[in-house]
This record gives structure tokens, C-alpha cells and sequence, in this order.
């Protein structure tokens, strides 16, 4: 399988390798630095992709299901949009997961009642969404996690299960955090990219195209725009037969621990 540690351990014997090589005929230290460069180049890769397992385990999907069922995902929320993304999903009957950032879970903690009240899953997404995040060592990176989950325990009652990392980017340092907490990671399989554009029509295309039985679909619901293609979406679902399923039903997988 391809993951950090087993890359690390393949390139630095690739580099004993050439050392030994060495020895006998000179090489010259571009190899060398070919051989770093590499390196750098598949952990770059494995840490953007979440989907990648490079770094953790992260449940992207479910390929087993062949319904048409899915599951949706609202990231970086709660947020006044929430209220919107909570009705929306009322009219259609659809049940979700909310990835809550703990900065927005103390501004707005009546919303996270809501949610719960609601019938959908609360996951961790970190306090600040920091862009430095990945930088963070283990220590800060848990402690982000505990905080916002001791926010959402005293509104739910209920001691969270799931976490996606901010951008859904990797690291070793995210790993030895998550090793402390015990978290499971939740990615997506089908991202709307409606946290990078505005185009109505671009995130709501890029949705459909890439929709697939036992999928995971990321939204936002910190935007207009995300509010208005998911009216549209949850619309599209119905005309095609899909049914919205939980993310614990999807993975089989809990949400909370008792
Ligand atoms: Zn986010």
C-alpha cells in the first residue's frame, strides 16, 4: 500500500542503494537530489488527497453500496446559511452531516441545537480552520480537536466520532493526533468546490458529473451561492431516484460514542 511510512522506507533504501553504488563508480549527486525530489513530490500529492489514505485512513465512500444512495456533507458551518441548508433539507427529506468548526459552533451555539434537533450528524472540522493548520504540530492539533468537541458535547450531550481535517489535507502531524483522540477521518468523494467559486452552474454541474452510488458529496454552508445549488441538487436526487442516506448508514460507521 502505498502511505508515508512505506514511500519513506523504499526512498531511503533507494538512497542506501546509491550510496553503496557509490562506492564502487562515482554517481553523480543529481541522482541523489532525484531521488528527494520525488519523495517530496508523492508526500505532496498524498497529503492534498484525502482520498489518498497516505497519511490516515479516511472514509471517502462506500463502494459496496450499488443503490442509489448517498450521503451529503456541509463543511465550516454553523453559519446564518445554515438555517437555509437545515429547511432545504427539511422540504426534501433529507438527513445530513455537519462538519462544525468550533470558533463557529461558540458564535452560534443554538444552531448546533437545531441541527441535532433536526435529525442530522455533527462531526469535529478543528476550532480555527487555521491556514496554518497543516503546520501545527501533534499536540496543537489535538487540542484543536478536544476543544471543539468539548463545545459540542455540553449542546449534544453526545461525545463525536468523526473529523475532517481543514482543506482536507494531511499530515504526519494530524495522524499522531488523531492516534491520541481516536477520531475516525470522513472525506468525500464528490467535492462541489463551491468554497472556490461562485458559478452556479460550474459547482452544480461538477456535482452531477461526478455523482455515483455510495458516494460522500461536500458542501458548504457558510455561502449564498452553496444554498442555492443545493435546492437545486436535492431537486436533481429526486428526479434521479437517488435517496440521501446518513453518513452512519452509508459507512456504517457511528457518529457518537456512548
Ligand atoms: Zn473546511
Amino acid at each position: 500500500m502505498i502511505t508515508h511510512k512505506n514511500i519513506t522506507i523504499f526512498f531511503i533504501f533507494l538512497l542506501f542503494l546509491l550510496n553503496l553504488l557509490n562506492l564502487y563508480i562515482t554517481i553523480n549527486f543529481l541522482w541523489f537530489l532525484g531521488i528527494i525530489v520525488i519523495w517530496i513530490a508523492i508526500n505532496a500529492i498524498g497529503s492534498s488527497r484525502i482520498s489518498s489514505n497516505y497519511h490516515v485512513k479516511a472514509f471517502c465512500n462506500n463502494p459496496l453500496i450499488t443503490e442509489k444512495k448517498i450521503a451529503l456533507t456541509f463543511d465550516d458551518g454553523p453559519s446564518s446559511y445554515t438555517l437555509e441548508v437545515l429547511a432545504l433539507l427539511k422540504k426534501y427529506n433529507a438527513k445530513a452531516t455537519f462538519f462544525c468548526i468550533g470558533k463557529n459552533i461558540k458564535a452560534h451555539p443554538e444552531i448546533v441545537k437545531q441541527i441535532i434537533a433536526e435529525g442530522h450528524l455533527i462531526g469535529n472540522h478543528s476550532y480555527s480552520h487555521s491556514k496554518f493548520f497543516d503546520f501545527y504540530n501533534a499536540e496543537m492539533i489535538a487540542e484543536e480537536i478536544r476543544k471543539t468537541d468539548r463545545l459540542l458535547e455540553k449542546l449534544t450531550s453526545k461525545k463525536i466520532n468523526f473529523f475532517r481535517p481543514p482543506y482536507g489535507v494531511t499530515t504526519p502531524s494530524i495522524r499522531r493526533a488523531l492516534q491520541a483522540t481516536g477520531h475516525k477521518v470522513i472525506g468525500w468523494n464528490i467535492r462541489s468546490l463551491d468554497g472556490g467559486t461562485k458559478n452556479k452552474d460550474l459547482i452544480f454541474n461538477r456535482i452531477i458529473k461526478r455523482i455515483s452510488p455510495g458516494g460522500i458529496v461536500l458542501l458548504h454552508d457558510t455561502a449564498p451561492h452553496s444554498v442555492f445549488v443545493l435546492e437545486q441538487f436535492l431537486q436533481f436526487l429526486q428526479e434521479n431516484n437517488y435517496t440521501v442516506i446518513s453518513i452512519e448508514e452509508l459507512l456504517n460507521l457511528k457518529a457518537y460514542e456512548n
